[in-house]
């Protein structure tokens, strides 16, 4: 049994220990509407080496400590920007520019994709062209990482964002990063 002035002593230590707790706001894709459909292939795995569609949502876990106001950021903000990005991919054929599985090539028309001893033609404006090796939800997460960081001005109290990007419900990816 615990006497009063043990309590007291109780009450002080949980309270220093969650000043110290870390602190995240974190943005559901799915319930947030932060989602795209698209088209990809991935040449490296045989089953998904067939154009074949997801419905994708982008997640963010962004942890800093909360300001005068109680605030880490603006979720509006960031919810703003992720929808730009993921806008930009939507309804569209997800192209690696830097693939090395798969044989890319464009003129001002069309662009030819070899995978896996496959011709595929698609129309150049249904296409979108990203800077990584493969359309993997790990490099998306990547490519909407950079995107992120580069398109927002973090407060300075924001130390650690998280991008997750889920290739339908359940599984997904997510990297993270110190700012
Ligand atoms: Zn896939």
């Amino acid at each position: 049994m615990l006497c009063v002035k043990q309590l007291k002593i109780i009450e002080v230590k949980i309270k220093s220990e969650a000043q110290k707790m870390d602190s995240y706001i974190y943005i559901d894709g799915w319930k947030a509407n932060i989602r795209f459909s698209s088209a990809h292939i991935i040449p490296e795995y045989e089953k998904c080496g067939r154009l074949h569609g997801h419905t994708y949502a982008v997640h963010a876990k962004i942890t800093g400590d909360p300001d005068s106001k109680g605030i880490i950021m603006d979720f509006s903000a960031l919810k703003e920007i992720l929808k730009k990005i993921v806008n930009d991919l939507d309804h569209k054929v997800l192209i690696p520019e830097k693939s090395i599985a798969a044989k890319i090539e464009k003129n001002k028309e069309n662009v030819k994709i070899n995978s896996l001893g496959k011709k595929y033609v698609i129309p150049i404006n249904d296409c979108v062209f990203l800077p990584i090796k493969s359309t993997s939800a790990e490099n998306l997460s990547n490519y909407i990482f950079n995107k992120l960081i580069t398109n927002i001005k973090f407060p300075k109290n924001v130390e650690k964002i998280e991008i997750g990007v889920d290739e339908g419900f359940g599984q997904g990816a997510r990297i993270s990063d110190k700012l």
